[in-house]
């Protein structure tokens, strides 16, 4: 299964992101092994207690809600954090990355979903992260696009219709001149149930974890 998704994904241009959390680090050696870099893991001592334990050339990525007092742990290696959700949390990134003489990549997540429960920015919040970002408060902050995560339903249209209002959250930010255009190019969207409707939809990475081991 692993070939034919990275394969078909690859045909699209589209990174693969595969979602390790829960998995074993013989699991994750499985698929390392076939040449897969790029690693998601959402919780923060998960991540600390597998990464030390696997080999120094993954990729992590931060897919899951980040507390500002466990940012200080990842900041040293982590890729990229996709879940960008609050001013705070961003200045928080900038303290640490700072701190430990790096730029890191983030993506702001919005919230495209009808579920209350799921984390994200309101297009709202986009005016104070903006004047954050101009006032030269975040040099260490390097603003790579954006994440989402649609409602978990079977009604393939709303999933659609939610993807497609994240590319236009993107395009918009992208149109502003929000970041250089160079590193604001990412679209961060799709999972195991929904992630062939987000490829049609712009994806350039998804983060797939069921499907995958
Ligand atoms: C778990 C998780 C995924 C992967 O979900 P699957 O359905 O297992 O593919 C993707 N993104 C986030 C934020 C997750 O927490």
């Amino acid at each position: 299964m692993y070939t034919e998704i990275r394969d078909f994904l690859n045909a699209h241009n589209v990174k693969l992101i595969a979602v390790s959390k829960t998995r074993s680090v013989a699991q994750i050696m499985h698929l390392y092994d076939q040449g897969q870099r790029a690693f998601g893991e959402n919780r923060v001592q998960e991540l600390m207690e597998k990464q030390p334990q696997l080999p120094g050339d993954i990729e992590w990525h931060l897919i899951g809600h980040l507390q500002k007092n466990k940012v200080k742990y990842i900041a040293p290696f982590i890729h990229l954090i996709h879940s960008a959700d609050d001013l705070e949390l961003i200045q928080t990134i900038q303290k640490e990355a700072y701190k430990n003489d790096r730029t890191i990549r983030i993506l702001l997540q919005f919230h495209i979903a009808d579920e209350q429960t799921k984390f994200g920015l309101a297009e709202s919040d986009i005016e104070t992260i903006m004047a954050a970002r101009e006032s030269g408060q975040l040099p260490n902050i390097l603003f790579c696009g954006v994440m989402g995560m649609a409602t978990l339903t079977d009604d393939k249209d709303k999933i659609r219709s939610e993807f497609r209002h994240l590319k236009t959250i993107f395009e918009n930010l992208k149109s502003r001149n929000f970041c250089d255009e160079v590193h604001f190019r990412e679209i961060s969207m799709g999972m195991s149930g929904d992630y062939e409707i987000a490829v049609e939809e712009g994806a350039t990475m998804v983060r797939l974890g069921t499907v995958l081991f």
